[in-house]
């Protein structure tokens, strides 16, 4: 069950929910209550957060799964971030999770589409030209966990049971 840890009483349901973003450096985040949280400490049972604002002590606590959260202290000593960095960060997460699950779509595309489904982003150029450039970089991770050299395609290939012309 989770509780307020300053009331001691339980969440409502509308307290729990959350969203889990990437953050500017591409580590996993979390959105609550327009807040955002950045990882603090994975434990054995629970996943805890704290508010990225600095010197702030609001804290979260997901399970391990980080699907729930199962603890809160939300004394915020400040507002929450602007509508708009919050949808920017949305459609950014979206655009790159796109970018590594179809490696073929143009980014440019994929922006595009993100933002004709979001009408109320106030993007500028700068914002694009950033959400296009992490998109580029999931993509590199992507590739290169693929094989560089020939020996490496050749045991890659031997792996899957496909044989491949080695002396070509
Ligand atoms: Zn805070």
């Amino acid at each position: 069950m989770a509780y307020d840890i300053n009331t001691y009483r339980s969440l409502t349901a509308m307290e729990m929910e959350f969203q889990k973003i990437e953050t500017n450096r591409g580590n996993t985040g979390l959105l609550c209550q327009g807040h955002k949280f950045r990882l603090e400490r994975k434990a054995k049972t629970y996943t805890s957060w704290q508010c990225t604002t600095k010197g702030c002590l609001a804290r979260l606590k997901t399970d391990h799964e980080q699907e729930n959260i199962v603890w809160s202290r939300l004394d915020h000593n400040h507002d929450p971030v602007s509508a708009d960095s919050v949808t920017r960060q949305i459609l950014r997460t979206e655009c790159k999770r796109k970018a590594a699950e179809n490696l073929t779509e143009r980014p440019s595309k994929v922006i595009m589409k993100e933002v004709v489904s979001k009408p109320d982003t106030d993007l500028v150029p700068k914002d694009l030209i950033a959400i296009r450039q992490a998109m580029y970089r999931e993509r590199r991770k992507k590739f290169s966990a693929l094989p560089k050299t020939r020996q490496e395609v050749h045991e890659a290939l031997q792996h899957y049971d496909i044989t491949s012309n080695q002396g070509e």
